[in-house]
């Protein structure tokens, strides 16, 4: 296994053949130079890295206590820090001789970021959404045929993002000699959750080159939000071996823990099989996988990539969880402090800096992955306030 008890290839015989291609070409280029070098090249030219690592002033001397940092993933192309992994996996593809990208979206950002990387190299692309996120999502449905991509809408089950999955593995199985699969995070059968993080750790290495510049030493917490895990292993990654910097993820606590209704995968989760890998999972009391529940899009899966259940486990990262409550106020405290609207994702990062930031000295510093921008959001928090938008 990749990461202690965690990781593997839990797939049937079809799919698991699939998945044997895309290890063994990664295997053989992911120390290729000319593919890195090609890599960094998109990431520097087309996704405008390296990302800001901003100093917080306004909010830093609100809160009195440590200094803190944003690391500016908002400000990547399309948004987020999605657009790093599509990319890696884009050009892998590429390579592979692949024509077509297939992939699954819940809210729709993986879908547009992939149909993104899809124009830009001229390759057909294939979203697989449900019927029920189809409905609640239009505009971005809209986005992804904007960008050149067909939509399939997904129509059994609960007609959402684990059913997309099914959806989207079931197309690729059909279509394997020019399809390349491309999975929106840290999660999934073996190389994915190694592969993704090793196109998102440039995100660590930036923030410790820039750290070092304005400080003169390594930050003291690093903290991101966790979903499947993408923006957090790829800022934590260059960090895991400089065992004085704390690593802080942060999953959604929903509506509280103790209630029905969260997606706190590390807090409450048990070792299981997802998605291809043995890692944390939500399950009920028959052992099923979980409903989730969160005010964030990207947060609500009920597991978690395998290598966090392993720093989890080794007790190099600690995972804590915020309520929509908390990730609200944030996404309003950073809005105004600031100037910077923060995606509902990232406000749960923010949203525990917060708290973190009063109980340390000035002389401390706090990174937080900023994973991306909250544009997308507003109308959404708009009505948990109360507030009806008009379209
Ligand atoms: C998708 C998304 C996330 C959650 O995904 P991870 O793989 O956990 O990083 C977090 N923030 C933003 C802005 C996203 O779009």
């Amino acid at each position: 296994m990749e990461f202690g008890q965690f990781g593997g290839q839990y797939l049937p015989p079809h799919i698991l053949k699939a998945v044997k291609e895309v290890e063994e070409a990664y295997d053989r280029y992911k120390d290729d130079p000319l593919f890195l070098e090609e890599f960094q090249f998109y990431l520097n030219t087309y996704a405008n890295r390296p990302s800001l690592l901003y100093h917080a002033k306004n909010m830093s001397e609100d809160l009195g206590g440590a200094k803190i940092y944003l690391k500016r993933e908002d400000l990547n192309h399309t948004g987020a820090h999605k657009i790093n992994n599509v990319i890696g996996q884009a050009l892998l593809a590429k390579r592979m001789g692949k024509k077509k990208l297939i992939a699954e979206t819940g809210a729709g950002q993986h879908g547009v970021a992939t149909a993104t990387i899809a124009a830009l190299f001229n390759m057909a692309c294939e979203i697989h959404m449900g019927a029920v996120d189809i409905q609640k999502q239009a505009l971005n449905v809209y986005r992804m045929e904007l960008l050149g991509a067909k939509v399939v809408s997904v129509d059994f089950g609960l007609k959402t993002l684990k059913e997309a999955v099914d959806s989207a593995l079931d197309a690729w199985s059909n279509e394997l000699e020019d399809t390349f699969y491309l999975i929106g995070s840290a999660v999934g059968p073996h190389p994915y959750p190694t592969m993704v993080r090793d196109f998102q750790k440039v995100i660590g290495m930036e923030i410790k080159q820039a750290h070092l510049k304005l400080e003169h030493k390594l930050p003291d917490y690093v903290i991101a939000c966790v979903g499947g895990g993408s923006n957090a292993i790829g800022a934590f990654y260059d960090f895991i071996d400089n065992k004085e910097v704390t690593l802080i993820g942060v999953e959604a606590a929903g509506k509280g823990i103790e209630t029905k209704f969260h997606a706190a995968t590390m807090t409450r989760g048990k070792n299981g099989v997802i998605h291809g890998m043995r890692t944390k999972v939500l399950l009920d009391d028959n052992g099923d996988i979980d409903e989730v529940y969160s005010i964030s899009a990207g947060l609500d899966y009920p597991g978690v990539g395998p290598e966090h259940a392993y720093l989890f486990d080794n007790k190099r990262a600690i995972y804590v969880s915020i309520t929509d409550e908390e990730a609200v106020n944030a996404f309003e405290y950073l809005s105004k402090k600031e100037g910077i609207i923060p995606a509902i994702e990232s406000a749960h990062a923010v949203a525990y800096a917060m708290v973190l930031a009063r109980t340390l000295g000035k002389d401390k510093s706090i990174v937080v992955n900023l994973s991306g921008r909250g544009d997308k959001d507003v109308k959404q928090i708009a009505s948990y306030r109360g507030l009806k938008l008009i379209d």
